[in-house]
């Protein structure tokens, strides 16, 4: 059993910690502010919020540097905001640049689809981790994938590729080595598989460490 960390500076933290207590492997879940929290658990998540906001809340809580460390050697799923602060590189940022954790080597696009009433709902095939039955997507100022730049990533979920876009383009769940990204909140539907996928991922990753 594992013990696991939903980043709680900032955005959808709780809901996470909600799907993790019907998790079987997780002793634990707990929301972490500190470097002494993050230091206790085994993994994390980086929850969907806004991600500018994120970025200074991290800084202002010198939390930046170890929450780099962090994510460079223990499994971590980012989702939405979370997705764009394990990225190497975002783009679409209105004020210019901001900090990330620099972990995941892809470009990051943010707000791909436009305002908050861009947001929306699909039913998303992510065959290699959960089969043949859907996930129920939810997509809210969502970012994508705007460049793979390593062959270590894996597009494990995409959206239809529309005319002139690029096969990254479409990717809204990724895998590498021991990071985990989606552009989407899966905290915020009953389904808990790819909470279930995560462990299952982070179990194995600590065990072969
Ligand atoms: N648009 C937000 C950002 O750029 C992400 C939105 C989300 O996490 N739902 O940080």
């Amino acid at each position: 059993c594992i013990t696991v960390g939903v980043l709680a500076l900032q955005g959808a933290f709780i809901e996470h910690i909600h799907m993790l207590t019907r998790i079987p492997q997780v002793k634990e879940a707990i929301p972490v502010r500190t470097e002494e929290q993050l230091n206790s658990v085994d993994c994390l998540i980086i929850p969907g919020g806004e991600s500018t906001a994120m970025a200074l809340i991290a800084e202002r809580c010198n939390m930046l540097e170890p929450l780099r460390a962090f994510v460079q050697k223990k499994p971590t799923w980012g989702t939405c905001a979370g997705m764009i602060m394990l990225a190497k590189e975002a783009t679409g940022a209105k004020r210019g640049g901001q900090q990330l954790f620099n972990a995941l080597d892809v470009v990051v696009q943010r707000n791909q689809f436009g305002s908050q009433k861009e947001s929306f709902q699909t039913k998303l095939h992510l065959p290699e981790l959960l089969g043949d039955v859907p996930f129920d997507a939810v997509f809210i100022r969502a970012p994508v994938i705007a460049e793979i730049k390593s062959p270590k990533v894996k597009i494990v979920g995409r959206l239809e590729q529309k005319h002139g876009q690029t096969e990254a383009e479409t990717a809204v769940a990724v895998v590498e080595d021991h990071l985990f990204a989606t552009a989407f909140h899966p905290e915020l539907t009953n389904d808990n598989r790819l909470h279930q996928f995560f462990v299952d991922m982070a179990i194995k990753h600590l065990e072969q460490q």
